[in-house]
């Protein structure tokens, strides 16, 4: 089995009543767990994601105004975050693509409103954007360690969905992605970064302090998820304990997003029969 297509990455959008608890983490929707139909699956479509890149980044180039893409990634420690960006860029034109990573913020990024530094990061036109956590830490940790008040962290709910609404209507398509793990997934991972030296630079030791919030962090997540998921800018939430899977998935939707973009290459601005005469005699 291992038909799997946007339909099926579509269909693990959520809508206002998603329920995260019913959401398997190890459940693999659309396609069977193994490894061999999952690298099928994506190898399936990377040729299509990179040419749709370029000819996105060739709009850009031609002055012409593509709109982009932004992908937004979030999950507890160990989601596969990192890896997913790693692999959902795997193959595209560095020149075309625009990472971000949100952490504690900084005294001066604190002393704006929590939407500043995330502006300051969105992709150009013609580029496709990730981050690696986003303006959700504002709604999540924030939530779980009460580092905003709840009339302000309510305040923010829609003001993510205004700003989304913004950027939508300017011409970006926005992925919102929560790489969904269980408990013992985690606990797994951690345990593999301690015994590997070669995984201790991604080890934390407050990873463990927020692991015994671990339900306080799905409640936020639930609520964040169920306040800013629209029409137009929906979260997906991909059951994540397998990574192939999950990283697979991001590239469906990717693949999604630039295929309704409707791109064409851009036409020259030069007479090319007579610049073809010229280089011919040159
Ligand atoms: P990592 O992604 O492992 O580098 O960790 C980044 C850390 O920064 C996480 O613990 C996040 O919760 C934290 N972080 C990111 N954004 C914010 C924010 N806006 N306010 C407070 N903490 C944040
Ligand atoms: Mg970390």
């Amino acid at each position: 089995m291992s038909h799997f297509s946007i339909a099926e990455a579509r269909a693990l959008a959520v809508g206002p009543e998603v329920d995260l608890a019913a959401i398997d983490p190890a459940s693999t929707p659309g396609i069977s767990g193994s490894s061999k139909d999952i690298e099928k699956a994506t190898a399936k479509i990377e040729d299509e994601v990179a040419d749709l890149q370029e000819l996105l980044y060739a709009n850009k180039r031609a002055g012409n105004d593509p709109g982009n893409v932004l992908i937004v990634l979030q999950g507890m420690d160990t989601s596969g975050k990192g890896g997913a960006v790693k692999h959902t860029l795997a193959g595209l034109d560095p020149q075309g693509i625009h990472i971000a990573s949100f952490g504690v913020p900084t005294e001066e990024e604190k002393s704006h409103d929590f939407l500043w530094r995330v502006e300051k990061a969105l992709p150009e036109a013609g580029v496709v954007g990730i981050f690696d956590r986003s303006h959700y830490e504002d709604v999540l940790v924030h939530r779980v360690h009460q580092l905003s008040s709840a009339e302000e962290i309510e305040r923010r709910y829609q003001a993510i969905v205004d700003f989304e609404q913004r950027l939508v209507e300017s011409g970006t398509r926005i992925i919102k992605v929560m790489l969904h793990i269980s408990k013992e997934f985690q606990k797994e991972n951690l345990i593999e970064r301690l015994e590997n030296p070669e995984k201790h630079w991604k080890y934390n030791p407050g990873d463990v302090n927020e692991r015994q919030l671990w339900d306080d962090y799905q409640t936020a997540y639930e609520i964040a998820i169920q306040r800013t998921t629209t029409d137009q800018a929906p979260w997906y939430v991909v059951p994540s304990d397998n990574k192939p899977y999950a990283r697979m998935v991001v590239k469906y939707l990717l693949l999604d997003a630039l295929r309704s973009m409707d791109l064409h290459w851009p036409e020259a601005d030069f007479d090319v029969a007579a610049e073809l005469e010229r280089v011919r005699n040159s």
